[in-house]
Protein backbone atom coordinates (compact mmCIF):
# COMPACT_ATOMS: atom_id res chain seq x y z
CA UNK A 1 0.00 0.00 0.00
CA UNK A 2 1.73 3.47 -0.67
CA UNK A 3 0.62 6.81 0.75
CA UNK A 4 1.00 8.40 -2.43
CA UNK A 5 -1.78 10.92 -3.00
CA UNK A 6 -2.98 11.08 -6.96
CA UNK A 7 -4.74 13.65 -8.99
CA UNK A 8 -6.46 14.07 -12.08
CA UNK A 9 -5.60 17.34 -13.80
CA UNK A 10 -8.00 19.21 -16.32
CA UNK A 11 -7.77 18.21 -20.31
CA UNK A 12 -4.62 15.90 -19.82
CA UNK A 13 -5.26 12.20 -19.33
CA UNK A 14 -3.40 10.27 -16.58
CA UNK A 15 -2.89 10.57 -13.15
CA UNK A 16 -0.36 13.07 -11.10
CA UNK A 17 1.00 13.16 -7.92
CA UNK A 18 3.13 15.33 -6.29
CA UNK A 19 6.80 14.08 -6.70
CA UNK A 20 8.62 14.19 -3.35
CA UNK A 21 11.77 14.38 -5.11
CA UNK A 22 12.02 16.59 -7.26
CA UNK A 23 9.15 19.23 -5.82
CA UNK A 24 7.14 19.07 -8.80
CA UNK A 25 3.90 17.23 -10.26
CA UNK A 26 4.21 14.46 -12.42
CA UNK A 27 2.25 11.85 -14.07
CA UNK A 28 2.98 7.85 -12.29
CA UNK A 29 3.89 6.90 -15.99
CA UNK A 30 6.38 9.76 -16.49
CA UNK A 31 7.77 8.56 -13.10
CA UNK A 32 8.11 4.87 -13.91
CA UNK A 33 9.80 5.58 -17.27
CA UNK A 34 11.92 8.39 -15.61
CA UNK A 35 13.07 5.21 -12.81
CA UNK A 36 13.72 2.61 -16.12
CA UNK A 37 15.82 5.36 -17.31
CA UNK A 38 18.21 6.31 -14.16
CA UNK A 39 18.62 2.70 -13.84
CA UNK A 40 19.95 1.97 -17.39
CA UNK A 41 21.99 5.46 -17.89
CA UNK A 42 25.28 6.06 -16.50
CA UNK A 43 24.24 9.86 -16.31
CA UNK A 44 20.83 9.67 -16.36
CA UNK A 45 19.06 13.00 -16.67
CA UNK A 46 17.01 12.49 -13.67
CA UNK A 47 19.73 11.18 -11.20
CA UNK A 48 16.77 11.02 -7.89
CA UNK A 49 15.01 8.38 -9.72
CA UNK A 50 17.37 6.32 -9.36
CA UNK A 51 16.33 3.11 -6.87
CA UNK A 52 13.46 5.41 -5.78
CA UNK A 53 10.77 3.46 -4.14
CA UNK A 54 7.81 5.41 -5.73
CA UNK A 55 9.68 4.89 -8.93
CA UNK A 56 9.63 1.61 -8.46
CA UNK A 57 5.95 1.32 -7.80
CA UNK A 58 5.47 3.09 -10.85
CA UNK A 59 7.59 0.86 -13.21
CA UNK A 60 5.99 -2.72 -11.87
CA UNK A 61 9.33 -2.92 -10.66
CA UNK A 62 9.65 -5.95 -7.82
CA UNK A 63 9.39 -4.39 -4.10
CA UNK A 64 13.42 -3.12 -3.02
CA UNK A 65 14.75 -5.54 -0.71
CA UNK A 66 14.82 -4.60 3.05
CA UNK A 67 17.12 -1.91 4.35
CA UNK A 68 20.82 -3.87 5.00
CA UNK A 69 21.61 -2.35 7.49
CA UNK A 70 18.17 -3.06 9.99
CA UNK A 71 19.22 -3.80 13.40
CA UNK A 72 23.24 -3.62 13.13
CA UNK A 73 25.21 -3.05 15.95
CA UNK A 74 27.20 -0.50 13.93
CA UNK A 75 28.11 2.52 15.45
CA UNK A 76 26.42 5.31 13.30
CA UNK A 77 29.30 7.95 14.29
CA UNK A 78 32.30 6.08 14.60
CA UNK A 79 31.67 3.17 12.13
CA UNK A 80 32.64 0.53 14.37
CA UNK A 81 31.02 -2.55 15.70
CA UNK A 82 29.89 -2.38 19.08
CA UNK A 83 28.04 -4.70 21.32
CA UNK A 84 26.10 -2.04 22.63
CA UNK A 85 24.14 0.54 21.01
CA UNK A 86 23.44 3.32 23.49
CA UNK A 87 19.80 5.29 22.00
CA UNK A 88 20.19 2.87 18.99
CA UNK A 89 22.73 4.83 17.66
CA UNK A 90 26.50 5.12 19.26
CA UNK A 91 29.00 3.17 20.76
CA UNK A 92 29.31 3.87 24.29
CA UNK A 93 32.54 5.66 23.73
CA UNK A 94 31.09 8.57 20.89
CA UNK A 95 28.20 8.58 23.66
CA UNK A 96 30.20 9.53 26.59
CA UNK A 97 32.30 11.96 24.02
CA UNK A 98 29.08 13.28 22.87
CA UNK A 99 28.14 13.83 26.93
CA UNK A 100 31.39 15.52 27.25
CA UNK A 101 30.63 17.76 24.45
CA UNK A 102 26.83 18.81 26.66
CA UNK A 103 28.62 19.13 29.85
CA UNK A 104 31.67 21.18 28.31
CA UNK A 105 34.16 19.03 30.34
CA UNK A 106 35.54 15.87 30.43
CA UNK A 107 36.09 13.23 33.27
CA UNK A 108 39.09 15.45 34.63
CA UNK A 109 36.74 18.45 34.28
CA UNK A 110 38.76 20.14 31.34
CA UNK A 111 37.63 21.03 28.20
CA UNK A 112 37.00 17.97 25.89
CA UNK A 113 39.63 17.37 23.52
CA UNK A 114 38.29 14.25 21.63
CA UNK A 115 35.17 15.41 20.97
CA UNK A 116 33.59 14.84 17.61
CA UNK A 117 31.45 18.37 16.92
CA UNK A 118 27.76 17.82 16.70
CA UNK A 119 25.23 19.91 14.52
CA UNK A 120 21.61 19.29 13.82
CA UNK A 121 20.29 17.47 10.47
CA UNK A 122 17.09 17.59 8.45
CA UNK A 123 16.93 14.60 5.66
CA UNK A 124 14.07 13.78 3.30
CA UNK A 125 13.76 10.15 3.26
CA UNK A 126 11.40 8.52 -0.04
CA UNK A 127 9.86 4.75 0.83
CA UNK A 128 6.92 3.30 -0.02
CA UNK A 129 5.48 4.63 2.53
CA UNK A 130 5.52 8.49 1.26
CA UNK A 131 8.08 11.48 2.06
CA UNK A 132 8.60 12.09 5.17
CA UNK A 133 11.35 14.40 7.32
CA UNK A 134 13.78 13.48 9.85
CA UNK A 135 15.25 15.39 11.71
CA UNK A 136 18.26 15.14 14.48
CA UNK A 137 19.47 17.35 17.01
CA UNK A 138 23.12 16.02 17.37
CA UNK A 139 24.67 14.66 14.33
CA UNK A 140 28.77 14.80 13.51
CA UNK A 141 27.82 14.30 9.69
CA UNK A 142 25.32 13.35 7.11
CA UNK A 143 26.37 10.09 6.63
CA UNK A 144 25.48 9.50 11.10
CA UNK A 145 22.33 11.16 10.08
CA UNK A 146 21.48 8.37 7.24
CA UNK A 147 23.09 5.22 8.93
CA UNK A 148 20.63 6.43 12.05
CA UNK A 149 17.52 6.09 9.43
CA UNK A 150 18.93 2.93 7.64
CA UNK A 151 19.37 1.16 10.97
CA UNK A 152 15.84 1.46 11.97
CA UNK A 153 14.10 1.46 8.59
CA UNK A 154 12.14 -1.88 7.54
CA UNK A 155 12.19 -1.01 3.51
CA UNK A 156 14.59 0.27 1.10
CA UNK A 157 14.39 4.43 0.93
CA UNK A 158 16.40 7.08 -0.88
CA UNK A 159 17.78 10.21 0.75
CA UNK A 160 17.71 13.56 -0.70
CA UNK A 161 17.85 17.23 0.49
CA UNK A 162 15.17 18.80 1.90
CA UNK A 163 13.35 20.93 -0.65
CA UNK A 164 13.65 24.96 -0.32
CA UNK A 165 10.67 26.82 -1.10
CA UNK A 166 10.75 28.10 -5.02
CA UNK A 167 12.21 31.35 -5.56
CA UNK A 168 10.50 34.17 -6.37
CA UNK A 169 9.99 35.34 -9.57
CA UNK A 170 11.49 38.18 -10.60
CA UNK A 171 9.67 40.71 -11.86
CA UNK A 172 9.92 41.61 -15.43
CA UNK A 173 11.22 45.05 -15.53
CA UNK A 174 11.87 45.39 -19.68
CA UNK A 175 8.01 44.40 -20.35
CA UNK A 176 6.66 47.83 -20.99
CA UNK A 177 5.47 48.07 -24.70
CA UNK A 178 8.01 50.87 -26.32
CA UNK A 179 6.58 53.63 -27.52
CA UNK A 180 6.80 54.90 -31.25
CA UNK A 181 9.67 57.91 -31.22
ZN1 LIG B 1 31.32 5.11 17.99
Amino acid sequence: MSAIEYFPMEGVPGRYFQCPAYGTTMSDSFCGRSYQDAKRQAEPRHPACRGCAVGALHAGDKAPPPASMLGRLLCCRCHRSTRRLLHGALCISCYNRELEVIKGRNAKGRPPVHAIPTHHQTLLIIGLAGPKLVNFDRVADVLEAMLRVLRTEQQQVTFHRPLRPPPRRQRVIFDAPLRAA
